[in-house]
C-alpha cells in the first residue's frame, strides 16, 4: 500500500471533522429541544437569541478567537469544544488510513451520526427518531456509491446488527417483562449494520457488548445498576466508532 502525508489534505480533514463536531452536538441539542432551530445549524444564542457569528457556533474557534455572544457573553460548552477536538482527531486518522475516498469519507460522517446518538441517549436516554431514521437513509443511499460499503454488505450488516439488537430487546422483555434498553439502540444498531456493512458489524456488536458491559459494571459500582435502563446507545456507538476508525 502506498502512503504519502499530504499536510494540506490531512489540515482539511480535520476542519471537516471539527465543523461536523460542531454540527452534530448543536444537533443533538436541538433533537433534545435545548436549542431552536434546524438541528445542528441554529445560529441563535441558547440563552439571550441573539444571532451568533459563525465563529461562536464552532467552539474550537471561539476558544481560539475569544468570540462570544455579542448579546449576553455566552459562548459555547466545554463538552462541544471536546467534541470538536475529538472529531477532529478522528477524522485525521480515518484520512491516513488510506484506501477509498469514499469508504473513508462516509466513515467519517458516521462518526458525526454516533457522536450526536451518545450526547442524547447520555443527556436523556433517547436516541431520537429524527437522527436514526434520516441516518438510515441517507447511509443506505451511499452504500451504492463505488467504493463504500456495498448495498448487499449494508443489507446484511443491517440484518445482522438490527436483529441482534431486536433479538435481545425481545429475549429481555420475555425474561424480565421490562426493556432492558430503549427500542432507539435497536434503531441505532440498525443504521451501524448499514454504516459499517458485512463483516466490520461482527466486530461492532463484539465492541459494543464489551463496552456495554464495562458500562453496567460502572453503574453498578456507582450504585445506579439494575434501576431503570441503562444507556445503551454510547456503548453501541463505541463498538461501531472503533470498526469506522480501524483498517
Ligand atoms: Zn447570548
Amino acid at each position: 500500500m502506498s502512503f504519502s502525508l499530504d499536510p494540506g489534505l490531512l489540515a482539511l480533514w480535520i476542519a471537516v471533522g471539527i465543523v461536523g463536531g460542531s454540527i452534530a452536538y448543536r444537533a443533538a441539542d436541538a433533537l433534545l429541544e435545548r436549542g431552536a432551530g434546524l438541528p445542528g445549524l441554529s445560529t441563535r444564542c441558547p440563552r439571550c437569541g441573539a444571532p451568533l457569528g459563525p465563529l461562536v457556533t464552532i467552539a474550537t474557534l471561539a476558544a481560539l478567537f475569544r468570540a462570544r455572544c455579542a448579546g449576553c457573553g455566552w459562548w459555547p460548552e466545554r463538552a462541544q469544544f471536546a467534541a470538536e477536538l475529538l472529531m477532529g482527531a478522528l477524522f485525521a486518522i480515518v484520512s491516513l488510513r488510506g484506501g477509498d475516498a469514499t469508504a473513508r469519507l462516509t466513515d467519517a460522517l458516521a462518526l458525526l451520526v454516533l457522536l450526536a446518538a451518545t450526547l442524547t441517549d447520555l443527556r436523556e436516554r433517547l436516541v431520537p427518531d429524527l437522527l436514526t431514521y434520516p441516518a438510515i437513509l441517507l447511509w443506505a443511499a451511499l452504500s451504492f456509491l463505488p467504493g463504500g460499503v456495498a448495498p448487499e454488505s449494508a443489507l446484511v450488516g443491517a440484518l445482522a446488527g438490527g436483529g441482534t439488537m431486536l433479538a435481545i430487546y425481545a429475549l429481555g422483555r420475555a425474561l424480565y417483562r421490562r426493556d432492558v434498553f430503549g427500542f432507539g439502540d435497536v434503531k441505532l444498531a440498525l443504521f451501524v449494520g448499514i454504516a459499517v456493512g458485512w463483516p466490520r458489524v461482527l466486530g461492532a456488536l463484539i465492541g459494543a457488548a464489551f463496552s456495554g458491559g464495562l458500562i453496567a459494571v460502572l453503574l453498578l459500582f456507582a450504585g445506579r445498576g439494575r434501576a431503570g435502563t441503562m444507556p445503551y446507545g454510547p456503548a453501541i456507538a463505541l463498538g461501531a466508532a472503533i470498526q469506522l476508525v480501524g483498517p
